[in-house]
Formats: structure tokens, sequence, C-alpha cells
């Protein structure tokens, strides 16, 4: 019978979001500096060490994947990676977070590979301010990606929106408008600090409710579905008669800490327990080392159970060791 990972709270923790990479084509303003460091691939977890990782988890009852980093989509040999991922028993979805880019010629290898969904990231439908927020990124680029998921039936398409104060405020309605015609889901983020952007993170962020009072006086009000109960991490809304959703994934404002089912494995092999609390153990070192799976598998086993409750954002606790792109979004 399999042994499943549990924390001290009861919860079972059984979904594994992987950073396949720190580097990235972008430099989103929210996410990390413009002259970013990244780190040399050989300290970064090889293919073949990543495979070994996902067969140890996977034997532990995680079953549900995401892909991301950084970039996932500039990993080199990412589909051979999600083929190898599909074939290993126990995993049974494996969705991507990307930023689209690349993702009008890998939409269909992807697909073809095993991975079943993905997260585009798109803050603003205007050139001009997606070039500001991305710093140099190109929106034909990343629509043309968007429109080659959905064709390759990466379905249902979700779109990730951070909303940034002076930015991109002004767009959330056009954003939101794109679900009714569309079968997507459009996800609006709170933006959260973390090391070096903590500062511009808190004096930039737009709250949940800020976009949803926006959306109304320049719209119409969203109507809340399944009684607020969350998908996931969003709380779901739909313009009357809409073919798509409106998710709010409010971290900040309104946590979902109680039914976090999640882990992280950062790009250098790290367990991250919780997106917004530092605390880590390095996998990579020990499989080096020549760890066996049962050291491996009782490693993880020990330190989900101390898996921390939840952020403590309130109390200005914010996670210094990592940004965004290192822990894998
Ligand atoms: N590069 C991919 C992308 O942009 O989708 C995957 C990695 S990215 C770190 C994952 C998600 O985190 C993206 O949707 C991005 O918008 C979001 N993100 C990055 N920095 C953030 C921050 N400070 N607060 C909230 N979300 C953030
Ligand atoms: Fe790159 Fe994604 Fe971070 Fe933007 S949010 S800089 S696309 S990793």
């Amino acid at each position: 019978m399999t042994t499943l990972a549990k924390d001290r709270f009861g919860r079972i923790i059984n979904y594994l979001r992987i950073s396949l990479t720190d580097k990235c084509n972008l430099r989103c303003v929210y996410c990390m500096p413009e002259d970013m460091i990244f780190r040399p691939s050989s300290e970064l977890m090889q293919d073949g060490e990543l495979i070994a990782l996902v067969r140890v988890f996977a034997g532990l009852g995680f079953h549900k994947y995401r892909l991301t980093g950084g970039e996932p989509t500039v990993r080199q040999n990412v589909v051979e990676i999600i083929r190898a991922m599909s074939s290993t028993p126990g995993v049974r979805d494996i969705s991507m977070t990307t930023n689209g880019v690349l993702l009008e010629d890998l939409a269909e290898p992807l697909a073809r590979a095993g991975l079943t969904r993905v997260n585009v990231s798109v803050d603003t439908l205007d050139p001009d301010r997606f070039r500001r927020i991305t710093r140099w990124g190109s929106l034909d680029k990343v629509w043309a990606g968007i429109e080659a998921a959905e064709r390759a039936g990466l379905t249902p398409v979700k779109l990730n929106v951070v909303v940034v104060r002076g930015f991109n405020e002004g767009d959330v309605t056009d954003l939101a408008k794109l679900t009714l015609d569309h079968d997507w889901q459009v996800r609006f983020i709170e933006m959260m600090p973390f090391g070096e952007v903590a500062k511009f993170a808190k004096e930039q962020i737009v709250t949940d409710e800020a976009i949803r009072a926006r959306i109304a006086d320049d719209y119409l009000p969203l109507e809340l579905l399944d009684d607020g109960r969350l998908d996931g991490e969003a709380r779901m809304y739909r313009f009357p008669g809409a073919k798509g959703a409106v998710g709010f994934i409010s971290s900040v404002t309104q946590p979902f800490c109680a039914s976090c089912n999640r882990a992280r494995l950062t790009a250098d092999g790290v367990l991250r327990l919780c997106l917004l609390r530092d605390r880590e153990v390095d996998l990579l070192t020990p499989l080096r080392a020549g760890a066996s799976e049962d050291d491996l598998r009782q490693m993880i086993l020990d330190n989900i159970w101390w898996k921390p409750w939840g952020h403590d954002l309130a109390h200005d606790v914010i996670p210094l060791n990592r940004v965004m792109s290192q822990i894998g979004g």
C-alpha cells in the first residue's frame, strides 16, 4: 500500500510543482530584476536526476504535477522530460505554467508527450504595456502561443494575470471580458512579496476586491460561483452568459493555506514546503551522494510532516532567500 505524504495538520500533500529551470526569456517587473544572475546548469537537476526524484514522489502518492520556473519551455529536453514523467507509474496529471513565448511551436509536441493543460501568463492586451511589464516581451508571440495551446487540446486554457498598480490595473476589464467569447479561465493573482522585489510588490499590489470593483464600474459585476468554494486556489466568478470564468487567487488578502496540498521542487533539487516560507530541504545533494530511494522517501516524509501551516505576510514575514522564479511559481 502507498504511504501518503501527510503533514502534522492532517493535510495530504500530493501535488508537486517542479521548477525546470531558474532561467527565463523575460524579466517581469514583479518577478526578477533586469540584471538577474542565473545558476550554472550543472547546479540544477539533470534530466535523469529529475525523473529519479519524480519516481520517489510518485511512490508517495504525488499524482498531480505542474512544471514551472523560471520559464519551463526554455529548459532543454522539456518534451522528453514530460514524456518520461508521464510514463512514470503514479503520475496522472501534468500541467505547465508558461509565459507562452515559445508555445506556438511547442504546444503540439508537449501535448503529444503527455502535457494536459497550460496556464499562460499575460498581464495586459496592450503590446506596449506588455513590453513594459515583461521588459521586452512580444504580446503577438504570446497570443500565437495561446491559440496553439488551444489547437493542441491543452485545455481549458487558463490565463494568469498579475495586477500591478501603475502598470496594468486599467486592463483588468478587457482581460476579464475575454471570457465572454472564450471557454477560458482568466485568473487574477495578487502580487506577492519576495526577496529583492518585495518592496515593489508591497507598494504596487492591487487587491482582488479592488479588481472586482473596477470591473463592475467599467462593465458589469461578476457573479460568484459555487458559493465561493475554491477551485484549486482560485475563487471563481462569471459574467452572466459568459463561456468562460474569472478566478481570483488572493494569496495575500485571503490565504487558502487550510486546503493546501502542494509542495515545490526547485530547479536545484530542493524541496520547498511552502511558497511563502523559507523552510527547505536539499534532495539533490544526497541523491548525488548516492542516497537510496528509501532514504529519499524518508527525507521527504519527515519534512512534509513539518510543512508550515501557512504564510504570515500579515505580520510582514516575507520569503527572503529566493525570488519567485527561483522557487517555481
Ligand atoms: N515563466 C512562467 C510564467 O511566467 O508563467 C512560469 C513561472 S512564473 C514565476 C509563475 C507565475 O508566477 C506567473 O503567473 C507569474 O505571473 C507569477 N508571479 C511571478 N512573480 C509574482 C509575484 N511577485 N506575485 C505573484 N505572482 C507572481
Ligand atoms: Fe519569467 Fe515568468 Fe518570472 Fe515573467 S513571471 S520573469 S515570464 S519567470
